[in-house]
């Protein structure tokens, strides 16, 4: 099996399985128990808070740990709604990741006003239409700091500086960004920052929202007083001490891939579009993160083309898992305004630290083969 959607999820490191192993099994306690036995669970939450943020530049207590990127999403929202009570506006770009979309629907449906800033061809966002957005009347901007389909990178230090100026939340979902290139909590203007574990080698179910001290996150999830108040619910221990085993190993991760990953990627792209009629590269124009690549196939519909990678072992999606399945092209293609018969025809690949030059040749030979005989059948 040769699997190249990282995106999506990616494996847990060995270094976190371990880290992981005596919590699933010898150190069971609640951490909030007043015994000697619990103070294990307690403090190994305390490490792993730590790691987390100094993986991203902030203090342990900026780091408040959630069920996950959606969940740190939703709690940005609700967050600004329920501290700029007043402010009836809601900015975010056109192809940011589904969780903040269904935010912003929710939103319209209420009857606030939610702008949504166009990108160009390349995916890069209209900065004049941002810079035009922000009023005294915005609660938050949500934008991505690198996109899930495409790996293209937006310019969220600016725009969070642009926020900052006028007193507006900014809320940056850096869930792909983390650990594949440099990344700062503590930028300027950053009031919120979404990060979720599984998406660099931690358990699924785990993540947090940095949240800036000047502001007193209201929590999502009331009841008891984890977290400090922010999010209730006795911690999930395995997913935290996942985390911060992961985040230890992630500070790495944008050298590592820089070094070892993105010239495999360039060069994939490369041989693919030598070797292959009709096929582009989305977002190939901006800067991207180094170990994504979006093909996009003229002609072929990307589900004929992911069952016949499939059946040769080779995991890809389409762009978003979490709309897999879609016989249109992916809100973030569209929003880009590529031809449909681009749209339909993408394969997304997404590499990690894991992946091997040897995987990488496998499927360049393969693909080939596979295109021109879809096109003739
Ligand atoms: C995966 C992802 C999320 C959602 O994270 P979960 O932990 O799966 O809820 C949010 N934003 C982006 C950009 C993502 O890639």
């Amino acid at each position: 099996m040769i699997y190249f959607d990282n995106n999506a999820t990616t494996r847990m490191a060995p270094e976190v399985r371990a880290a992981v192993l005596p919590f699933l099994d010898a150190y069971y306690a609640n951490p909030s128990s007043p015994y000697a036995f619990a103070r294990k669970t307690s403090v190994a939450i305390a490490d792993a808070r730590e790691a987390v943020a100094s993986l991203v530049g902030v203090r342990a207590p900026d780091v408040v740990f959630t069920s996950g990127g959606s969940e740190s999403i939703n709690t940005a929202f609700h967050a600004a709604r329920t501290l700029r009570p007043k402010r009836r506006q809601f900015v975010v770009s056109t192809v940011e990741h589904t969780a903040t979309l269904a935010c912003a629907r929710q939103l319209d449906q209420q009857g606030f006003h939610v702008v949504r800033i166009p990108v160009d061809a390349a995916g890069r966002p209209d900065m004049d239409a941002y810079a035009n957005s922000l009023t005294d009347d915005t609660a938050l901007v949500s934008i991505m700091a690198a996109n899930n389909e495409t790996g293209v990178l937006f310019p969220v230090e600016e725009m969070a500086a642009l926020a900052a100026e006028r007193d507006i939340y900014f809320h940056c979902d850096a869930t792909q960004a983390v650990g594949k290139m440099p990344f700062r909590a503590d930028q300027s203007g950053m009031t919120f920052v979404s990060l979720s574990g599984h998406k660099l080698h931690a358990p699924k179910g785990i993540g947090a929202l940095i949240t800036a001290p000047s502001v007193t996150l209201p929590p999502l999830v009331a009841g008891g007083e984890q977290e400090q108040g922010r999010r209730a619910g006795t911690e999930n221990v395995i997913g935290i001490v996942g985390f911060g085993a992961a985040a230890g190993l992630a500070t790495e991760g944008p050298a590592l891939l820089e070094r070892r990953i993105r010239p495999l990627r360039d060069e994939m792209e490369r041989r693919v579009c030598d070797g292959v009629d009709r096929v582009r590269v989305a977002g190939a124009a901006a800067p991207r993160l180094p170990n994504t690549s979006l093909l996009l196939f003229e002609d072929i519909p990307s589900e004929a083309l992911l069952a016949r990678l499939d059946m040769e072992g080779i995991c890809c999606s389409s762009g978003s898992a979490c709309t897999a399945g879609a016989t249109e092209p992916s809100h973030v293609l569209a929003a880009m305004h590529l031809p449909p018969k681009y749209g339909l025809g993408a394969v997304r690949i997404s590499f990690s630290r894991y992946t091997e030059p040897n995987e990488v040749n496998e499927f360049i030979n393969r693909i080939g083969p596979l295109v021109r005989s879809l096109r003739t059948s």
